[in-house]
């Protein structure tokens, strides 16, 4: 939020109808450059690589920073935006369970035209800045307000001595919602950064560690932490907190580690604020035997802990890790894909189970933080796809045929269309410990239990077998008829319309 934006909006951002996530990202991008707002997309742009698919492909990106605020203690969420979007964003978080209020302050062409969405925030955040309440309030710009340059950034940084965090989370700005969590964690641990440096900060609710410990980054399966925690003991090390924390002032004992483990490699934004706290950031994870062993090594080296030790840790856990897996078998071709960015740990752990990999996708961008896992999956012949679009996950089941596709929403439909046993990554796979020898063995049930079951999509195809495909499916007096022409008369009128705005457009 360093943009050094004029506070004036810009009413260009609506001079269309039906801008969004769906259209008009060019349109967006412009307006909101010329609002003032090229500093924070030109980060966005180093930070977030766009990929073949350069809007969503799933959800808004902005419920990445939504549930990271919804999910920190005293911390109150505010959306500014579009109706239509806010009114998605708060049925997805509570369809997540989030049980949290989410403020909005709502717009119209002509308060955001005239600045007065600006004051409305403003007079907003002042009213909630109740410290017994809140640490924190966080505001988050949608689309037509980063486009029109609603300038966040000169909100009071305090009020009351509640933190105010304005940042803006635009889909033609952040590709992922993955990473659009890293957009909020990284403002928090800026924030926190300088408030140490300051002077001194709230400790820990537990206490401080006596050990030195490893900041986790990345949302996990909450037993993952703890595995993690009794995989370091060995070493003389512990388990810090989870980023995104919970909590404000878990933030600083983030900072105050010996190590970070980049178990999500899309945190680019956090890594810079841990790279300024003169941390160390170790990539992968420790899953499986191969990358269980090292993780452990790499953990040990960057915070100088001697070989002994590293060997003791990994003796006590790799047979551990190494039992689980043979007991565990998983036999069948699988395709993966998922925007969770724990994609790749999750075929890693498929493949030493038995499981013939040969395709994993995934929404968020490469870094060096994968790289690891990218060389181990790569040396066993699974292709990887950073970026993956719909399109290629689709793909890869096309090409692949496997027993079992795991993936989106739309690719688990897909499979099932082929009658193909398809497994949700996010509500499924993630929903499960990964991490040393919990997460050996623990994929491989549900996954085998769905790969048995194909026998029933072959039922069920035999059951619905003509009821239609596409827009013909279900039972019909009169099959619906497809009309070309309409649509190209539609599409001849909308392009008139364009240039007809174009010529009133005001120069
Ligand atoms: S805020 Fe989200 S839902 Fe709304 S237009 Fe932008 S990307 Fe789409």
């Amino acid at each position: 939020m360093a943009d050094d934006a004029p506070i004036l909006s810009n009413p260009q951002a609506l001079n269309s109808d039906g801008l969004g996530c769906h259209s008009g990202k060019d349109k967006m991008l412009e307006a909101a450059k010329a609002a003032g707002k090229s500093i924070t997309l030109e980060q966005y742009a180093k930070d977030y690589p766009k990929g073949p698919h350069d809007q969503p492909q799933s959800m808004c990106p902005a419920f990445g920073s939504l549930r990271v605020g919804l999910r920190m203690r005293r911390t109150a969420t505010v959306l500014s935006g579009s109706a239509c979007c806010v009114y998605g964003l708060t049925f997805t978080s509570h369809f997540y369970g989030a049980r949290r209020t989410v403020g909005y302050v709502p717009f119209n062409s002509e308060t955001l035209v005239t600045g007065k969405l600006f004051e409305d925030i403003r007079e907003a955040v002042f009213k909630l800045a109740d410290p017994v309440n809140y640490d924190a309030i966080v505001i988050i710009n949608l689309c037509v307000p980063t486009a029109s340059g609603v300038p966040l950034q000169i909100l009071p940084k305090e009020i009351n001595g509640v933190r105010v965090i304005g940042i803006d989370v635009p889909g033609f700005g952040v590709p992922t919602h993955a990473e659009a969590k890293d957009v909020l964690a990284a403002a928090m641990l800026r924030y926190a950064r300088s408030e140490a440096e300051a002077g001194p900060v709230q400790a820990p609710r537990g206490g401080i560690s006596a050990k030195p410990t490893i900041t986790l980054l990345g949302e996990m399966f909450p037993a993952d932490p703890v595995i993690i925690g009794m995989m370091l003991e060995p070493m003389g090390l512990a388990a810090g907190p989870v980023v995104p924390t919970r909590e404000w002032r878990e933030l600083y004992s983030a900072l105050d580690c010996a190590a970070v483990a980049a178990i999500h490699p899309f945190y680019t934004a956090s890594v810079r604020e841990f790279d300024a706290a003169g941390r160390k950031v170790v990539a992968s994870a420790p899953v499986g035997h191969d990358g269980t062993e090292a993780w452990l090594q790499a953990i040990g080296q960057a915070t100088n802990v001697s070989q002994a030790l590293i060997d003791a840790a990994k003796n006590r856990f790799l047979p551990a890790i190494k039992g689980a897996l043979a007991k565990m078998p998983i036999k069948g071709r699988i395709t993966l894909s998922g925007y969770e960015g724990s994609e790749l740990l999750v075929a890693r752990l498929l493949v030493e189970s038995g499981a013939d990999v040969r395709y994993v996708g995934t929404a968020c961008p490469q870094t060096k933080w994968s790289d690891p896992d990218r060389e181990w999956l790569a040396a066993k012949g699974v292709h990887v796809q950073y970026r993956a679009s719909l399109e290629q996950d689709i793909a890869a089941i096309r090409e692949f045929q496997p027993d079992l596709a795991i993936g989106t929403t739309p690719v688990v439909q897909y499979a099932k269309e082929r009658k193909t046993p398809a497994l949700y990554f996010t509500n499924l796979i993630s929903a499960r410990p990964l991490m040393g020898p919990a997460g050996a063995g623990s994929l491989a049930t549900v996954i085998n239990a769905a790969m048995a079951n194909r026998d029933r999509f072959l039922a069920m195809d035999e059951f619905f077998e003509g009821v239609g495909k596409g827009d013909n499916a279900g039972v019909w007096e009169e099959l619906p008829k497809a009309r070309p022409e309409f649509r190209a008369s539609y599409a001849k009128k909308m392009e008139k319309a364009r240039k007809a705005s174009k010529v009133e457009e005001p120069i």
